[in-house]
């Protein structure tokens, strides 16, 4: 009787235990469905506030850069557009303003091109430069298959071009697509011949090709990351025979073409610098076009936009020095003369220091130091499909405004500069006072992988420096889609930014 009425009490609690868990386990549900409907009606609101003017002007600035991101392709083909876009609103060039022995002051605006491939644009404030610059940094270079430098093979009757890809990119995404080719080639005595293949209605395009789906048995078993290897992304460029039967005769007759139209012989291939990128022009993406779907848009929307802001502003007084400046090879970790690690940006401020007649070392570190900057790059955007990769709270949403990410890195923030609390602040006064609407995100989840931006390369200088940008889908992907709305929040972010700092 007694060992029967403990286990009827046992039960009994572990009924309770398990009513009460119950209840705990319900709760917790709602609460999560009310966070998650708070979270999503903070950040659905931006759209809706949008006045007719506002949406004509984000359609205006969606317009100009589905231009500018299908015209400008590579890092040298974005500087020649932003020289260009810089000069028609009063820029001069820099080296010009040095060889002539003139002097700058407020007001004046001045660019800096490095090897075609990077470009700083300065607007002198009323300040002296030691006060430190107000720097939107974006970067001009993106994913994309590079010719090797003794390329051109024919094997089986079809003529080949050889690459290594350039940058992370998933490799099974790049077969099967029409390609256009970009870039230069410069013979021994300096000439320089420009190539765009692929992009005008009437141009051929290349292509990666894929093994049939009846024959894949094999191919299918292997890792996506093995799928398609490196080496086997190699362009077909012919078919034809120069003369039928002979040796190689395909490939000779690609570079008998090459010579005729382009004069270029085969050696030429050692110093040429081309790139093999997906052709066509970006589009509206949806029936409802809210968003765009074109190439490159790492970096090049943080590039336009920050573009934009800054030659927009070329009529303000500034009191701090505004920079826009745009570099290179990022995507293979800012390597090189023309990469975010050179000395460019430091020897270029020295110059426009020496220029405005307040050049010394210590007002060169101390303009450094005094800096602020917007890091600029994009931000991945959540994906449903692919949910579990993100962490809902942390997370760039696509259409719910500019992104900013406090840290990057990967793996217990390793690898990041981690923007100040402080200079977090600052600017989110900022942005609320011109009403840009924006999201603090992280890149993915804690520990599943990461990234980098040149952040940290400015933050070595001791300026204050926080990643920001654009949200986007299918990161590196040939093509990649942003909104339309991200894209005109982030362009008034820039502005609001360099009217305020
Ligand atoms: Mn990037
Ligand atoms: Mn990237």
């Amino acid at each position: 009787m007694t060992d029967d009425k403990t286990l009827a009490a046992q039960v009994s609690e572990l009924r309770d235990k398990l009513r009460a868990w119950k209840q705990i386990k319900l709760e917790k549900e709602k609460r999560k469905m009310s966070d998650d409907k708070d979270t999503k009606d903070k950040k659905f609101s931006v759209w809706s506030e949008y006045t007719d003017d506002d949406k004509a002007a984000m359609e205006q600035l969606a317009a100009g850069y589905i231009d500018f991101i299908s015209r400008c392709k590579t890092e040298r083909e974005s500087v020649v557009e932003a020289v260009k876009r810089a000069e028609a609103v009063g820029y001069k060039n820099l080296d010009d303003v040095i060889k002539s022995g003139g002097k700058l002051a407020a007001g004046d605006k001045v660019y800096s091109v490095c090897m075609k491939k990077t470009v700083a644009l300065f607007q002198i404030g009323t300040e002296p430069l030691e006060n430190g610059l107000k720097i939107l940094g974006a970067h001009i270079d993106t994913c994309r298959l590079d010719l090797k430098q003794n390329p051109l093979y024919e094997d089986s009757g079809l003529a080949y071009l050889d690459t290594h890809y350039y940058g992370g990119i998933k490799k099974y995404q790049w077969v099967t697509l029409p390609l256009a080719m970009h870039g230069v080639v410069v013979k021994k005595d300096g000439r320089v011949i420009e190539i765009v293949i692929g992009e005008d209605a009437g141009d051929p395009v290349f292509c990666v090709t894929d093994l049939l789906i009846h024959l894949s048995q094999e191919q299918l078993k292997k890792t996506a990351d093995k799928v398609i290897e490196g080496e086997k992304l190699d362009i077909l460029v012919g078919n034809y025979p120069l003369k039928e039967n002979d040796k190689e005769s395909v490939k000779r007759g690609v570079l008998k073409l090459l010579k005729d139209k382009y004069d270029i012989d085969e050696e030429d291939f050692i110093s040429a610098e081309l790139a093999l990128v997906p052709a066509g022009k970006a589009r509206e993406l949806g029936f409802d076009r809210s968003m765009v779907l074109g190439y490159g848009q790492d970096d090049r929307v943080c590039s336009y936009t920050s573009l934009v802001a800054m030659l927009e502003a070329a009529n303000q007084t500034f009191g701090k020095t505004a920079c826009c400046l745009l570099v290179d090879k990022e995507e293979i970790g800012s390597y090189g003369a023309t990469g975010m690690k050179s000395r460019f940006f430091a020897n270029t401020l020295a110059e426009l220091l020496n220029a405005c007649g307040q050049y010394s070392e210590l007002a060169l570190r101390r303009a450094l130091r005094n800096s602020f900057m917007l890091s600029s790059d994009v931000s991945s955007a959540f994906d449903a499909l692919y949910a579990s990769a993100f962490e809902k709270r942390n997370v760039a949403y696509l259409g719910k405004g500019m992104v900013f990410n406090k840290f990057t890195g990967s793996r217990g923030k390793s690898g990041s500069s981690d923007a100040n609390a402080e200079y977090v602040g600052k600017l989110r006064g900022i942005l609320d006072k011109h009403n840009v609407k924006y999201q603090f995100s992280e890149l993915g989840k804690v520990d599943l992988g990461g990234g980098g931006t040149i952040a940290y390369m400015m933050a070595e200088y001791g300026m204050e420096v926080i990643d920001s940008g654009v949200a986007v889908l299918s990161m590196h992907a040939p093509w990649e889609a942003t909104s339309k709305i991200d894209i005109y929040e982030t362009k008034k972010g820039y502005a609001a930014f360099l009217a305020e700092i």
